[in-house]
């Protein structure tokens, strides 16, 4: 059976005799085992992680940004097997897995320009014969808590960035998908990363707390569900610690009455039924305005019957399982929940068999249309493979919709009128906005973040908000001996 450690100073090792088991999601098996770290590994990883920050303090953003380079070079090489690791603890096709680790590398890409991200700005002169420039420093120790649904993709999002502008990163991965981040931590000492930068702690909540009361840990980046977003945001800023929380989501896709149907349809079917739902940019409702509903959801649901489920191994899988037993029992307990409160379940996944894989936790495509606001499974995230349809009259009863729910973190609308675009655009209270795309994730030099209950703090991810998010700013005013005038000061000098 194999044992998934930490990594600590350049090497796979734990102190802690307790592990969890890791699952298949495709077949239900076990795995390997994951060590559930305790206070001796904390002791370890934080001394390693303390003592390689100051060092690494100290190497010009220039030489960092080569071994940053390196590193792209390595996961570029070893991309199949890292989807593969994403695939078989995840269970998404591998396609999808491979897709994510692209758009983690794309953020280590980003992080080889970090000479000219950490520019600061100067100025000439603020006063006569005074100078005054900002810099931004490293924290020290910083350390990201991730979800299970991208094990490569999200940590990706944090630590090439914080270990760019010179800090050290503790991750601390998904206890349900954790074989992957060993595998990229393996690649960063081989391409050079001094011991001790990034090491892993794996676990529970344990040790999220272990992070979170740490004095030496300054920063603390999460990207999980909301309830814990809201703790590690408090928690965190309990302890005196800078903070970015990345919650949940009920991602709403707006079809106009002048949308190409067709599109639109392809748009929904990619964003509500890929990785079986689990994503934060899911979309998990369907918005007709006006008289394309009746069409929209016939086609929506005629799509949706030919979706094929399968293994990742099948390469011709489109949708894989869902993470655990647990959940296929909370996704399909929303299903009779949805069913209870009257809205029409025109496609029902729950009890969904496929031969060879009986005791894996498949659940098939789902759909409810005449969807009301005030039911469970409009206001919930469910994080599964079900897609709910709201009819609205308008244009405004839609947008009205998007912006009284909870979360914020991404929309997207379907139209060819560019006034009605704008208007949505300038007009959501969303954090990430699609016009005809249906998942608009940022790229790397953008920055990812949502608003309302799917972000708590200041800073999104990645971009130059990750450049903020891990570095100090401090400003400079500078004179020269020569130029002083003799004798005290004592009010504020101007010019
Ligand atoms: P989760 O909140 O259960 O777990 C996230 C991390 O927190 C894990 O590392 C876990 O070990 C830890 N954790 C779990 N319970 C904890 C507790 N009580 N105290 C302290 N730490 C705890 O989330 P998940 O199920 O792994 O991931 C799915 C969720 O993540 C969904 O809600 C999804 O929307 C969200 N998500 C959000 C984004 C985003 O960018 N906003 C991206 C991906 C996933």
């Amino acid at each position: 059976m194999k044992i998934i450690t930490n990594y600590i100073d350049g090497n796979c090792k734990s102190y802690s005799k307790e592990f969890l088991n890791v699952e298949d999601p495709s077949t239900g098996e076990i795995v390997s085992k994951v060590v559930l770290s305790n206070k001796e590994d904390f002791k370890k990883i934080i001394e390693s992680s303390e003592k390689a920050s100051k060092k690494w303090a100290q190497v010009t953003p220039l030489k960092r940004s080569r071994i940053i380079s390196k590193y792209k070079e390595l996961i570029e090489k070893d991309m199949e097997n890292l989807a593969k690791l994403v695939s078989q603890e995840h269970g998404k096709t591998l396609d999808d897995a491979k897709g994510s680790v692209t758009r983690g590398l794309e953020v280590v890409e980003f992080a080889c320009g970090i000479p000219h991200l950490l520019k600061g700005e100067f100025s000439q002169n603020v006063g006569t014969n005074i100078d005054s420039w900002s810099i931004r420093q490293p924290l020290g120790v910083t350390a990201g808590i991730t979800p299970f649904n991208f094990p490569a993709m999200v940590p990706m999002w944090m630590y090439p960035i914080s270990i760019a502008c010179g800090n050290s990163f503790i991750l601390k991965p998904s206890e349900k998908d954790p074989s992957c981040s060993i595998r990229l931590a393996e690649l960063f000492s081989e391409a050079g990363l001094p011991d001790g930068v990034f090491n892993i702690l794996n676990g529970d909540k344990n040790s999220v707390d272990m992070i979170l009361e740490s004095k030496k840990v300054s920063a603390v980046s999460f990207v999980g569900s909301t309830n814990v977003a809201k703790y590690i945001y408090e928690q965190s800023s309990k302890f005196g610690k800078r903070v970015q929380a990345l919650g949940g989501a009920k991602n709403h896709l707006v079809v106009m009455p002048d949308a190409d149907i067709d599109q639109a349809v392809d748009g929904i079917m990619g964003a509500a039924f890929g990785s079986a739902g689990e994503r934060c940019m899911a979309v998990s409702v369907a918005v007709a305005v006006g008289n394309i509903a009746d069409n929209l959801v016939e086609k929506v649901n005629n799509k949706a019957q030919t979706l094929k489920v399968a293994p990742w191994t099948d390469p011709s899988s489109e949708m894989g399982p869902v993470i655990s037993k647990d959940h296929k029992e909370k996704v399909e307990n929303y299903i009779s929940i949805g069913e209870k409160e009257g809205a029409e379940l025109i496609l029902d996944g729950r009890n969904y068999k496929i031969q060879g894989y009986e005791n894996g936790y498949f659940i098939g495509p789902t759909i409810f249309d005449k969807v009301k606001e005030n039911m469970k499974v409009y206001q919930d995230e469910i994080f599964g493979p079900v897609l709910s349809v709201v009819r609205v009259n308008n244009y405004n009863d839609a947008l009205n919709l998007v912006n009284n729910h909870n979360y914020g973190n991404g929309t997207s609308i379907y139209t060819s009128d560019g006034e009605i675009s704008r208007h949505f655009s300038t007009n959501c209270k969303i954090g990430m906005v699609g016009v005809n795309v249906p998942i608009p994730v940022p790229m790397a030099f953008h920055s990812f973040g949502g608003w309302k209950n799917s972000l708590f703090g200041d800073h999104a991810m990645h971009g130059v908000e990750g450049v903020r998010f891990y570095t100090k700013l401090k400003t400079i005013t500078s004179r020269w001996p020569n130029s002083i005038k003799s004798g005290p000061e004592f009010s504020i000098p101007t010019n």
